[in-house]
């Protein structure tokens, strides 16, 4: 049995609570791994090294920071195959969706390259008689970030590439579900040439999360997760006086209009709504057809593409659409959550419930599910499932197809199918959800724009990636100067306009 380790001050280090955690293959449902879970001490002993190592990292230039990306990038396209294998080891997905999550956390890190730029400040030359005002922006110190099973790639990139890339240290605390990409993605950072210190990575659980909420160390928190937690964290952070960033759950829908390209939509829906088995904060898990013979079309698209979806390990290579869920914990919820559907009404089209896969009994497979008619009361509708389920909801109307989107309590994307320019265009103004596709399914921004929901889906002000990325991760110093003589004159005591 492996055990795992924590990467503190550029080592590999044992765990030292004495606690630990399982970390399965969820395809076999063996146990692979044991997960050091850190206490408050271990955090301290990682923010103290980080703090260290800091101001050294803030001096180097921001370009000699660039560069580290650069070779970054490098060794993350080297390493690709083997991140990839233990990503998918970990966590289920197929291979060529755990390239996709190594690729969109390095996307970010291409666009941190250009911090040189991204860092200058505003400079107002005459201000006033003599007077010039500039503004600068500053790396907090020693940033932390508590990230998902779901993207054990991309999401720590999209925090701590910004995050260092801007000068601060990074304390990582990852998933315990799939620790092993996280603590790979820290030694190829050295390799690129980061200092020890500035990249960390602490395993641990609530008692973690916990000592970063509270350490006086960390100046910043970047979080992905569920919503509860997500408004726990932010809730304590910001109590603890910090920076605090979370993003949480979602319940995506795609409006389908009567005009719409019923194969492509249903061709979309199926990618978003069973890839990665449902386990996307920005799958589609609720299809609002407009009219009932819409619906009727889009559900005869739908059930034969669905039925002949393939499930299976991530070893069987491309014979495979989607892998297990993280956990057996995961499944149960899961259907369970099919079960209250069935039982409040909903009519189940395609049933995955009986689901086996040979020889791998023990995995953690849940068969695709398809619901029709299911209504807003019901549970399968306000909850996110995170599994390869499917609910439609019929609407009568567009009105009534946005209102649906509008009044669920979650905004993190949403999707509309049309062939209408009109249509489109008001629902991507009036949605009051924080990305919108049209004709896209899953509509991610690129690295060079940001991600970020409404409502429920996250808690604070700025976005993942992008620019908002480097505001987050800065702080802004202004400096009104007089020189060389403004003070000969005397002093001035009242608040005045520089005229
Ligand atoms: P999770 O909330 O269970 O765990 C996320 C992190 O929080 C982990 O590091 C975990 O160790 C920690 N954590 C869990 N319970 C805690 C507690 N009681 N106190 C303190 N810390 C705790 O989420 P998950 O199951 O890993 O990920 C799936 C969820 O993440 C889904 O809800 C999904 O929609 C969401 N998600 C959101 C986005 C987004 O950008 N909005 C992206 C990916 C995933």
């Amino acid at each position: 049995m492996q055990e795992q380790t924590h990467y503190i001050g550029g080592e590999h280090v044992k765990g030292g609570s004495g606690r630990f955690a399982d970390v399965f293959n969820p395809a076999t449902g063996e146990v692979q791994a044991q997960l050091p879970l850190a206490s408050a001490a271990e955090i301290d002993r990682a923010v103290e090294i980080a703090q260290a190592a800091q101001p050294g990292w803030a001096a180097t230039n921001p370009q000699r920071r660039a560069r580290v990306m650069m070779e970054y990038v490098r060794l993350l396209n080297r390493d690709m195959d083997k991140l990839a294998e233990a990503l998918s080891r970990e966590h289920g997905k197929t291979i060529p969706d755990a390239k996709g999550d190594v690729q969109r956390g390095l996307e970010v890190v291409e666009f941190c390259i250009g911090a040189p730029h991204l860092l200058k400040g505003e400079y107002t030359d005459g201000a006033g008689p003599g007077i010039d005002m500039y503004s600068m922006r500053q790396p907090l110190g020693v940033s932390a970030g508590i990230t998902p099973f779901n993207f054990p790639a991309m999401i720590p990139m999209w925090m701590f590439a910004p995050a260092i890339a801007c000068g601060n240290a990074f304390i990582l605390k990852p998933s315990e579900r799939a620790p092993s990409v996280p603590l790979m993605l820290a030694e190829l950072m050295e390799e690129a040439g980061l200092p020890k210190g500035i990249l960390q990575v602490v395993n641990g659980d609530k008692e973690a999360v916990d000592a970063i909420l509270e350490h006086e160390g960390i100046a910043s928190i970047g979080f992905v997760g569920s919503t509860p937690i997500a408004q726990y964290i932010y809730g304590k952070g910001c109590a603890h006086g910090k920076r605090v960033q979370c993003f949480g759950g979602a319940k995506n829908h795609m409006i389908i209009m009567p005009d719409a390209d019923m194969d492509k939509a249903a061709d979309a829906l199926v990618g978003a709504g069973y890839g990665a088995a449902g386990e996307r904060c920005m799958a589609i898990s609720v299809a609002v057809p407009v009219g009932d013979e819409t619906a009727d079309r889009l559900i005869a698209a739908l059930k034969p593409r669905i039925e002949s979806l393939k499930v299976g390990p991530y070893t069987s290579g491309d014979d495979v659409d989607f892998g297990p869920v993280v956990t057996a914990a995961a499944k149960e919820n899961i259907l369970k959550l099919v079960q209250s559907g069935v039982d409040a009404g909903a009519e189940l089209v395609v049933d995955g419930r009986d689901f086996r896969l040979q020889g791998y009994e023990n995995g953690f497979f849940v068969g695709a599910h398809l619901f029709d008619r299911v209504t807003p009361d019901m549970e399968i509708y306000r909850k996110e499932i995170f599994g390869p389920v499917l609910s439609t909801v019929r609407a009568g109307s567009y009105e009534e197809a946005l209102k649906l989107a509008m009044d669920h309590e979650m905004g993190n994307g949403t999707a509309i199918f049309t062939r209408d320019g009109d249509a489109a265009r008001d629902f991507a103004n009036r949605v009051n959800v924080g990305m919108v596709g049209i004709n896209v399914p899953i509509p991610v921004p690129l690295a060079y724009h940001s991600f970020g929901g409404w409502k429920k889906s996250a808690f604070g002000d700025l976005n993942q990636h992008g620019t908002d990325s480097f505001k987050f991760y800065t702080r802004t110093k202004t400096v009104t100067a007089r020189w060389p003589s403004g003070i000969k004159d005397g002093g001035e005591f009242n608040f005045k306009p520089m005229d």
